[in-house]
């Protein structure tokens, strides 16, 4: 499981955060983090990145399904851990887990 990410490339490494980047020789940070859920339509966004999950059908709808059904709401607080990928030409944050604060 990634716990790090690269404030410039955006790409997840496994390296603890304050690790240079193998890429790009920045100080990677913290994927760990508490930040406010947006929920708006089924869409997903938290600390200014779009949630996408693994499956079957479009990753964002996905990740608002499941995080619906684990009782989330929009306006909750919580930390997020995953990859940061590209999806299309989008940014987005493939979930590995949720937990509220
Ligand atoms: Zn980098």
């Amino acid at each position: 499981m990634a716990i790090s990410f690269c404030p410039i490339g955006g790409e997840s490494y496994n390296l603890a955060p304050g690790q240079l980047c193998p890429v790009h020789g920045t100080l990677l940070e913290s994927i760990v983090q508490m930040a406010t859920l947006n929920i708006i339509g089924t869409q997903s966004t938290w600390n200014g990145i779009v949630l996408a999950l693994s499956g079957d059908g479009d990753p964002i709808g996905l990740a608002t399904d499941y995080l619906r059904q684990q009782g989330f709401t929009h306006g909750d607080t919580v930390a997020v851990t995953g990859n940061r990928e590209l999806l299309g030409s989008t940014r987005v944050l493939f979930i590995d887990s949720v937990q509220r604060a």
